[in-house]
Formats: structure tokens, C-alpha cells, sequence
């Protein structure tokens, strides 16, 4: 379905230029944040479907702001993907302590990633609160 929300929170300019280049024809309402700080500010007024989170920013950590936006009733239900350098298994254990739904590793495989951001937005629709 097009025309969910989503916030990339990307502190590097490329990134964010390849990131909305590949969602940008798919429809989506695309947020932009540069820090973590940037990140809770847009996440709270805005309450987007989806974050793609870099988890290496600054001001705030991408694992900082998780954690933070996972520990406010407000905020918790938005499926967050972090968006990490390296497909280490500690690293993703600790994205997912943080409190990360998915987990997408840099380079980005730009063929595969619409498919893998909808797969994220159905599972997301699901787990929805009926009111
Ligand atoms: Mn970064």
C-alpha cells in the first residue's frame, strides 16, 4: 500500500540521497533526520509507519533513540529497521536489545530493499492496536 510514512535517520548525505532515491518512486511519504535528537522530535509529531534508523549518529545514537522511542507508549508501536555497517552477530544483538525490529546491513542491496521496506510495513499494519 502507498503512502505510509517513513522517517530516514541518516546523518550521512549519500545514504540519504540513495535511500530516497529508492523509496521516493514507491509513494511513500518520506521524513527526513539527520541526528538521533532530530530523530525523537520528528518521530513524536509526525508518528511515522516506519524509521529507518542509522544506528551510528550524532547528538543521539540510533541505539539511544530506540530505546527511547521503544520505552514511550506514544511511540513504541513504529516498526524501527536499524541500518548498520557491518552484519556482525554482536552488533545485531545489540540492535535488537535496543529494541530494533529488523535489521537491514550498509551496503545497501538497492534491488532487494522496496520489497524488504514493504514486507516491514504489512508485518507492521498487523501488529497494530485496534483502537
Ligand atoms: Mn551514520
Amino acid at each position: 500500500m502507498a503512502g505510509e510514512t517513513i522517517l530516514i535517520v541518516e546523518d550521512n548525505r549519500i545514504n540519504r540521497r540513495l535511500l530516497d532515491a529508492v523509496l521516493s518512486p514507491h509513494g511513500y511519504r518520506l521524513l527526513i533526520a539527520v541526528d538521533g535528537e532530530q530523530a525523537l522530535d520528528m518521530a513524536r509529531a509526525e508518528r511515522p509507519d516506519l524509521i529507518l534508523m542509522d544506528m551510528q549518529l550524532p547528538v543521539l545514537s540510533g541505539y539511544e533513540a530506540t530505546r527511547r522511542l521503544k520505552s514511550d507508549p506514544a511511540t513504541r508501536h513504529i516498526f524501527i529497521v536499524a541500518i548498520t555497517a557491518h552484519a556482525m552477530e554482536d552488533e545485531r544483538l545489540q540492535v535488537m536489545q535496543a529494541g530494533c525490529d529488523a535489521y537491514i546491513s550498509k551496503p545497501f542491496d538497492t534491488r532487494a530493499f522496496p520489497g524488504q521496506i514493504r514486507a516491514f510495513l504489512a508485518r507492521q499494519e498487523g501488529s497494530h492496536d485496534p483502537n
